[in-house]
């Protein structure tokens, strides 16, 4: 039976005003599975109203008592965290397990922002003239909106809502159209844990419609976007058309791994195989371009291939020993293909995966055989375009200037992995690559006390850490002289 959500507005667990209803399908067996409500013009403008009434009280609470209820919500999720990830394995097809560490790190995230919260300092400033000083003070900027992808759709909106709630905010969150569900039951336990009326308002509807009197309403001063460079692009342009409002954009990647000949290999495939097929490669810094220092460039494809071949795709719902479940949508899957048969064409060679998997389990659904193609070069789609999808090129390098060289040879410049052993090389790659991220015998770029954002056409501004907390406040300077 097709299951029906509601979104929240207010408070209250409503339907469109106009009843209008958006399917949500399971990518691993395309069959529709619930609806969610496809939101109108006047649904939003009744969020932001609702979220800029619960605004003025809870500007005034203070930190401890946000951060309570951010701490309570931490609970009530982790509790739930098992059903939330079997909702999002449905829509999404991540896998169960990865499912589930997704939805605690959405707690963690929360738990970490009430805490951070607590720890929003000001300034005092001496003034050259006697008796008196300059105060800087942080306050919430007022209503915030937040609008999300499918591809991490709880932690994606989890950094939003923490850093808006800890901050004093209210806000309004777009959830994607194709994972709502997730979002939504996560929100649900921030209700649960008392988040008041009209603090929290999750939407669901098209970008068409949502994303626009989001980003166009003249209530809303801040707004948190994730997704496509094409959309932020759109977001930047259109945010200004009704005021100035602060606007930060996580958007896209394209990923370059760089492997140095004094690297530990074993270490370096680990995590090739990791960052590039986790999450299907739907990840904004999954791994797109591997680059190996000539000498070992035989030796990494060797046991890099061993070791992606290993990995076991399917349903995680049905065998729970999945590695890779299908993709998102069949839009990704035909880009993947599109992207490996430009390389194959213009003289790159398979070594392993390629096409969609046979046998019974996959005749129907959004696979993708994990896939690397070497011997690429960056005239072809699969070293120039994000990819998003399972699919990895991998090329030799001679010297580590060359390497940075062809890593900075993008628009992009979200994040980018280095192994090497020698410091100096580390060094001299962490200074010289064009990233907001660069992570160095690792590859996990992002953490959350620290700031996460992107250079060139990968983004504006900061989630993550005080920076990504400080996106919610605005800066307030007050001369005061004393004793007149
Ligand atoms: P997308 O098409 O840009 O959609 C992202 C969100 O924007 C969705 O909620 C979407 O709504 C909405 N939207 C679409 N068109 C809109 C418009 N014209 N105006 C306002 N909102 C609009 O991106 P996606 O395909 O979902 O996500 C994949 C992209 O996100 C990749 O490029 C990936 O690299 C990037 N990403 C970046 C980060 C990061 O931290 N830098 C993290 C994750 C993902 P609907 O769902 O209703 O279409």
């Amino acid at each position: 039976m097709i299951r029906h959500y509601k979104m929240l507005i207010g408070g209250k667990w409503v339907d469109a005003q106009k009843g209008e209803a958006i399917e949500v399908i399971n990518p691993a067996t395309e069959e529709v599975f619930a609806t969610v409500p496809s939101a109108t013009k006047e649904d939003v403008e009744e969020a932001i109203s609702r979220a800029n009434d619960a605004f003025q009280k809870w500007k005034n609470e203070t930190p401890f008592v946000r951060g309570k209820i951010l701490r309570e919500a931490y609970q009530i999720i982790l509790q739930r965290s098992e059903e939330i990830a079997r909702t999002m394995a449905e829509e999404l097809g991540k896998p169960v397990k990865e499912a589930k560490g997704e939805v605690e790190k959405g707690a963690e995230i929360l738990r970490y922002y009430a805490e951070e919260g607590e720890r929003i300092y000001g300034r005092v400033i001496a003034n050259e003239e006697k008796d008196t000083e300059s105060i800087v003070a942080y306050e919430p900027i007022g209503v915030a909106a937040a609008i999300t992808p499918w591809n991490y759709p709880i932690e994606l909106l989890a950094w939003k809502i923490g850093g808006a709630l800890a901050s004093g905010c209210t806000i309004v969150a777009k959830v994607p159209s194709a994972t709502p569900l997730s979002p939504l039951k996560f929100a649900e336990c921030l209700v649960d844990a008392g988040v008041p009326e009209g603090v929290l308002n999750i939407i669901t509807g098209s970008g068409e419609i949502v994303g626009h009197e989001l980003i166009r309403n003249p209530i809303v001063k801040r707004v948190a976007f994730t997704g496509s460079t094409e959309t932020g692009k759109e977001i930047l342009k259109m945010s200004a058309s009704s005021g100035i409002r602060k606007v930060t954009l996580e958007l896209g990647g394209s990923l370059p791994m760089i492997i140095c000949k004094d690297a530990n290999l074993d270490a370096a495939v680990t995590g090739a195989v990791r960052r590039s097929f986790r999450n299907a490669g739907q990840i904004c810094i999954a791994v797109n371009r591997i680059y190996v220092e000539k000498e070992i460039y035989e030796s990494f494809l060797e046991k890099f291939s061993e070791k992606t071949k290993k990995l076991v795709v399917g349903n995680s719902l049905i065998d729970e020993h999945v590695d890779m479940g299908p993709m998102c949508t069949r839009a990704g899957v035909e880009k993947v293909e599109r992207h490996v048969n430009d390389a194959l064409k213009k003289g790159a060679k398979l070594v392993c995966g390629g096409k969609r998997p046979s046998g019974s389990i996959f005749e129907r659904g959004f696979f993708y055989e994990p896939t690397i193609v070497r011997d690429v070069n960056h005239d072809m789609l699969i070293m120039r375009e994000e990819t998003f999808g399972p699919a990895v090129g991998v090329m030799p390098f001679n010297n580590i200037n060359e390497a940075i060289e062809l890593a900075n040879d993008t628009n992009y410049g979200l994040a980018a992995i280095v192994y090497t052993n020698n410091m100096n090389i580390a060094k001299h790659c962490a200074k010289e690559i064009q990233a907001g991220n660069v992570a160095i015998n690792n590859v996990d770029a992002g953490v959350i006390n620290a700031p996460y954002g992107g250079w060139k056409d990968s983004g504006l501004g900061a989630e993550h850490g005080p920076e990504g907390l400080h996106e919610y406040l605005i800066q307030k300077h007050v001369r005061i002289r004393y004793f007149i």
